[in-house]
C-alpha cells in the first residue's frame, strides 16, 4: 500500500457543541477518508467517532491532532444524508455530530470499531426461473458475472447462503444488488426472529382494483414531477393505504426506485405493516423499535445495498440510506409522535420534505385529518391537495351523536349503587347501544384518553391533592398493581389513608381512568370479553398486536383505550365507537389542545362502521358545543380547520406565524427563574438592534413547573419569516452564556408540538 499524503479535515463530533473540529489525516489510515466517512479522533482523553464533512484548505496554523483510524472503506452517510442532517442542524439550531448520531444506527456510532459483521446469516433465494438458452442469454446478454451466481443458485436447489456463494465465486456485492434489483433472486435472513412481521401469515393477498376515486390519486401522483409533495386528504376507510401501494408498485417494482414509509409507531399499526408486506414481501425493510441493534444494522446495511428496496418504519426511518429514492409516504401525517421529543428535536414529516427535495423524490402526506400547517401549505399552493371523499365500498360515515353528560338525569331513587356509579361513567344511551352490540356478537371500541384508575386523590378534608415529589402533577391512582403513579417521571409510592396535609382520613379518587371503565363494565358485563389497551397493557415486546389479533378474530366485544386504538385499526365488526369524555385535554394550555381533540375524536369515529353493518358513534361530552366536537360529529373537518385557523389568527400561534419554545430548566427553582429573565432580556437586546421579524412573548412558568426535580421556565419566538427564526435561534444558543451551576440548561423547540 502506497501511503496517502497527509492532509486536514474537518469533522463533526457528536458533542453538544456547534463548532467541528479539524484533524490531520495521515496517510497510514488502512483506508482514506472522504465526506461520510466515520473517522476515529481523540477528543480530549477519549477516542470519538467522528463524521468527516471533507477537506480543510491550507496547512494547519496551529498544532491538530492525528485521526487515529478509518474504520471502513466506504462513507457512512451518503452526500444526500450529510445534507439533510446539516439541513437539521441549521433549521433545528442543533449540532451537526448530534444530529449524525441520531441518524446512524447505535452499533456505527457507538464503537470506534470497524463496521460490524453481519450477524443473520443471508440467504439467497431464486424468484424467476428462466428456463429457456435463448432467454438466459438475452437477459444476461451484458452480465456474465450474474448468469454466473444464478446458475450457481439454480444448481444448489434455488437457495444457498450469501456467503457459500460469494465463497464459491468471489464476485462483488454489486452481483447480487443487480440480482435483486431485477427481481430475479431475494434475500431473507436466516435467523429465527421474533419478528412478528415475520411470522404472520400475511400470505399474498390479492390486491383490490382501485375505485375510481383512489385510480385519480394514482394517476395524479404517478404523473407528478420529482420534489412534488402531495397531500392526501382521504376520510376515514377511504383506502388511503392502496394509493400509497400502487404508488410504490409503480415506482419501485417499474421504475426500480427505492422509498420510506413512515408510519406514526410500528406497533400500533400492525395491519398497516402487514398490508405492504403481503404486496413487496421481502423487499421491505421493517424498522421497529423492538430490533436489536445488531438487527437493526442488518436493517440499514441491506437498504444501503439495495437488497431490500422499501424501508417502513417510525421517524427515524426518515433517515433510511436508500438510494435512488422515488417517493417518502407520511402516513397519518399529523401526528405528533413524528416530532422528536429530545435533541435533536426534528419533525419526521419537514425533514422527508428536505430529503425529498434534496434528492428529486416525491413525498406523500396522508391523513383523514391533515395538520393546519399542511392544510394551509397545500391551501398556498406549496402542496398538492387530493382528495378521497367516499368510503371504499360506497360504505357511510358512521352517524355521530353527542350525549350531553350535562343533561344526564338523575338516578331513580331506587336504582343500585352499582348502577349510579355506571351511568356517572357509561351513559344510559351507551349502556344500551354496548349491551345491544353484545346481544348481536358485533364489536365496540370505547376511547378514554386516560390511563389508571383515577387521575389524582384528593383529600376531602382540606382540598390537599396528592403530588409527585419529583414533578408539579398529581399522581394517577392505579389499581393493578395498586400505587400513586407520576405519569411525567413514572416515580410510584403506595397510597397513603391520611392526608399529607390535614391528616385527614377522606381520601377520595377522583377524575376517571381506563382502569375503572374496564371494572365498571365488566360488573354491568359480566360476560363480555373486554380488553383494554393503553401504556400499562402494552409494556411487554408485541402486546400491542398480541390484543389487535385478539379483536381481528372476534375474541374480544369490547375494546377499551387511550388513543391508541384510534390509530389506523379496521375491524369490519365494530359497529359501535364510544368516547367516555370527550373533553380530556381538551381546555390544556396548549395552542394545539383543539385540534388534538378534533382529531382523535375524529380518528375514532372511523373506526366504526368499516363493514356492511355500519356504524354508530357516541361522544360524551359536557362540552358539547365546543368546536371541535360539533366538527367531529358532522364530519366536518374543512369547516373545524377554518374555525381553527381564525382562532390561530388572533392571537397568532402556528401556521399563522412560526414559533419556537425556549425552555430553561434546572435544579434550582430560583436560578431557573434568573435563568430565564436573563436569556429574554438579552433576546430582547437582540431583537430590538436587528431588523427582523422577532417577537417574544415571556418569560414564564411551564405549564407543568417541575419535571424529574427539574424546574422550568419558558418564552416563545414568534416570527412572520422563519429565516428570521433560524437566525435568532442560532444566535441566542451559540452566545448566550449558561452560568455552570444548578445544572442550567437550555433547549430551542422549534414548531414544538407540546407546550407543556
Ligand atoms: P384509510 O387508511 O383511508 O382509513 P384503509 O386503507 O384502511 O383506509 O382501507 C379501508 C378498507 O378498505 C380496508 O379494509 C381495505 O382493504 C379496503 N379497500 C381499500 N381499497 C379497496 C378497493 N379498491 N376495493 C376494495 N376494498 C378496498
Ligand atoms: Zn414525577
Amino acid at each position: 500500500m502506497t501511503a496517502r499524503p497527509a492532509r486536514l479535515i474537518e469533522v463533526a463530533l457528536p458533542l453538544p457543541l456547534f463548532r467541528t473540529f479539524t484533524y490531520r489525516l495521515t496517510g497510514e489510515t488502512p483506508n482514506d477518508a472522504s465526506v461520510g466517512s466515520r473517522v476515529v479522533v481523540p477528543f480530549r482523553d477519549r477516542r470519538v467517532v467522528g463524521i468527516c464533512l471533507g477537506d480543510v484548505p491550507g496547512p494547519a496554523v496551529r498544532a491538530v491532532k492525528d485521526v487515529v483510524d478509518v474504520p471502513d472503506a466506504d462513507a457512512a452517510v451518503s452526500a444526500h444524508l450529510l445534507a439533510v442532517c446539516q439541513w437539521i442542524s441549521a433549521y433545528y439550531v442543533v449540532p451537526v455530530g448530534l444530529v449524525l448520531r441520531g441518524a446512524l444506527p447505535t452499533l456505527l456510532t457507538g464503537a470506534a470499531e470497524p463496521r460490524p459483521a453481519q450477524k443473520t446469516q443471508r440467504i439467497v433465494v431464486l424468484r424467476q426461473h428462466l428456463p429457456t438458452l435463448l432467454e438466459r442469454d438475452r437477459v444476461f446478454a451484458r452480465a456474465p458475472r450474474q448468469r454466473e451466481v444464478y446458475e450457481l443458485l439454480e444448481s444448489l436447489g434455488g437457495r444457498a447462503g450469501a456467503q457459500q456463494l460469494q465463497e464459491m465465486l468471489r464476485f462483488t456485492a454489486s452481483v447480487l444488488t443487480a440480482l435483486v434489483t431485477r427481481g430475479l433472486v431475494s434475500i431473507e435472513d436466516a435467523v429465527v426472529s421474533r419478528d412478528p412481521f415475520a411470522s404472520r401469515d400475511t400470505g399474498r393477498s390479492p390486491l383490490h382494483p382501485p375505485t375510481p376515486p383512489q385510480r385519480a390519486a394514482i394517476a395524479a401522483m404517478t404523473a407528478g414531477a420529482p420534489g412534488d409533495v402531495y397531500l392526501l386528504h382521504g376520510i376515514t376507510g377511504s383506502g388511503k393505504t392502496l394509493v400509497y401501494i400502487e404508488l410504490l408498485r409503480e415506482l419501485v417494482e417499474r421504475r426500480g426506485k427505492t422509498a420510506i414509509v413512515l408510519v406514526p409507531e410500528i406497533a400500533l399499526t400492525p395491519q398497516t405493516v402487514d398490508r405492504f408486506r403481503s404486496v413487496f414481501g421481502d423487499r421491505i425493510a421493517v424498522l421497529h423499535s423492538a430490533l436489536s441493534d445488531g438487527e437493526r444494522y442488518d436493517a440499514w446495511l441491506a437498504l444501503e445495498r439495495g437488497e431490500k428496496r422499501i424501508a417502513v418504519g417510525a421517524r427515524s426511518a426518515i433517515f433510511a440510506p436508500l438510494c435512488d429514492l422515488g417517493a417518502i409516504i407520511v402516513d397519518e401525517e399529523h401526528e405528533a409522535s413524528y416530532k422528536q421529543g429530545e435533541t435533536p428535536r426534528y419533525h419526521a414529516r419537514e425533514v422527508a420534505i428536505m430529503r425529498a427535495q434534496l434528492e428529486g423524490a416525491m413525498v406523500v402526506l396522508g391523513s383523514a385529518t391533515p395538520s393546519l400547517e399542511s392544510w394551509s401549505n397545500a391551501a398556498a399552493g406549496k402542496y398538492r391537495l387530493l382528495e378521497l371523499r367516499e368510503r371504499v365500498g360506497g360504505g357511510r360515515l358512521p352517524s355521530v351523536e353527542v350525549v350531553d353528560l350535562r343533561q344526564i338525569a338523575a338516578p331513580a331513587p331506587n336504582a343500585s349503587p352499582a348502577t349510579v356509579a355506571m351511568h356517572a361513567v357509561v351513559s344510559p344511551v351507551l349502556e344500551l347501544a354496548l349491551a345491544d352490540r353484545l346481544d348481536r356478537g358485533e364489536q365496540s371500541i370505547l376511547l378514554l384518553n386516560r390511563r389508571g384508575y383515577a387521575s389524582f386523590v384528593q383529600c376531602g378534608e382540606c382540598g390537599e391533592v396528592v403530588t409527585c415529589q419529583n414533578c408539579s402533577i398529581s399522581l394517577t391512582y392505579h389499581r393493578t398493581p395498586e400505587r400513586l403513579v407520576c405519569h411525567y417521571c413514572q416515580h410510584g409510592e403506595p397510597p397513603s389513608s391520611r392526608c399529607r396535609r390535614c391528616n385527614g382520613m377522606t381520601l377520595r379518587q377522583r377524575g376517571l381512568g381506563t382502569q375503572q371503565v374496564e371494572r365498571l363494565l365488566s360488573e354491568r358485563f359480566p360476560s363480555a370479553r373486554i380488553a383494554r389497551m393503553d401504556v400499562d397493557t402494552t409494556g411487554a415486546k408485541w402486546a400491542h398486536a398480541a390484543i389487535l389479533d385478539r379483536v381481528e378474530s372476534g375474541d374480544v366485544d369490547v375494546l377499551l383505550g387511550t388513543q391508541m386504538i384510534a390509530k389506523g385499526l379496521d375491524f369490519a365488526n365494530v359497529t359501535l365507537v364510544g368516547v367516555i369524555d370527550a373533553d380530556v385535554g381538551i381546555n390544556l394550555p396548549d395552542f394545539r389542545a383543539s385540534e388534538r381533540c378534533y382529531q382523535l375524536m375524529a380518528q375514532v369515529a372511523g373506526r366504526a362502521g368499516r363493514g356492511p353493518k355500519g356504524g354508530r358513534v357516541l361522544i360524551q361530552t359536557r362540552s358539547p358545543s365546543h368546536h371541535a366536537v360539533r366538527c367531529a360529529v358532522d364530519h366536518d373537518y374543512e369547516r373545524f380547520v377554518r374555525e381553527e385557523l381564525a382562532g390561530r389568527a388572533e392571537p397568532p400561534y402556528p401556521p399563522t406565524i412560526r414559533l419556537a419554545n425556549i425552555v430553561f430548566s434546572g435544579t434550582d427553582e430560583d436560578a431557573t427563574m434568573r435563568l430565564a429573565e436573563r436569556g429574554a432580556a438579552w433576546l430582547r437586546r437582540l431583537l430590538s438592534a436587528r431588523r427582523t421579524t422577532v417577537s417574544l412573548i415571556g418569560p414564564a412558568p411551564c405549564a407543568v413547573e417541575r419535571i424529574k426535580n427539574r424546574w422550568r421556565w419558558h418564552l416563545f419566538l414568534k416570527a412572520d419569516r422563519q429565516g428570521d427564526l433560524t437566525r435568532i435561534g442560532s444566535y441566542f444558543l451559540r452566545r448566550f452564556d449558561i452560568p455552570h451551576t444548578a445544572d442550567l440548561r437550555v433547549t430551542f423547540d422549534r414548531d414544538p408540538m407540546s407546550l407543556m
